[in-house]
């Protein structure tokens, strides 16, 4: 009779094991199943999102007109300035030549108005600097001389003018 009793109790608690163990299995495959479906879930979000990204920019179409050769292209952006890479580049090398160019310009206009500007503050001129001066011909001076209009003295082979009388000639 104690042997039934015992059997019926190992039973019973051979019962209430799997029982158990029944549950933390089921919770422990719904734990995984959860995790799966939450990690499929972000993925699928982060799929979409970078799917319709990428969608939204391949979407934009603008014709344009490219500011380099004036033929028109279609633009993936509104602010696109160039159709190519070839016509970038060869509006990049006009734009520098252009300010090569401008910056040589300024140089030959400083070199050439430089004299000028230290013949302003002579007291004492040649002929030669006075032409230069007032931008005359040499004939059109030695007339203006002449006429005794332009006072000169002459000191040897050299003709020297007050820098004061050119001054007085447009008074
Ligand atoms: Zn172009």
């Amino acid at each position: 009779m104690s042997a039934l009793i015992l059997s019926y109790r190992s039973l019973v608690l051979i019962c209430i094991l799997l029982y158990l163990r029944c549950i933390l299995r089921y919770k422990f495959v719904f734990e995984i199943q959860a995790r799966r479906n939450y990690a499929t879930y972000n993925y699928t979000k982060l799929h979409n999102q970078i799917f319709s990204y990428k969608e939204m920019s391949s979407n934009i179409q603008v014709t344009r007109i490219c500011q380099f050769c004036r033929g028109e292209f279609t633009a993936r952006t509104t602010v696109t300035k160039y159709c190519s890479h070839r016509c970038a580049s060869m509006a990049y090398k006009a734009r520098h030549r252009g300010t090569k160019v401008e910056t040589s310009n300024a140089e030959t206009v400083q070199t050439l108005s430089a004299p000028v500007i230290e013949l302003q503050t002579k007291d004492f001129l040649t002929v030669a600097e006075v032409c230069r001066l007032l931008n005359v011909s040499r004939w059109t001076l030695a007339r203006a001389i002449k006429d005794e209009r332009l006072k000169a003295v002459r000191l040897g082979k050299r003709i020297v003018i007050k820098r004061s009388d050119v001054d007085r000639l447009f008074n």
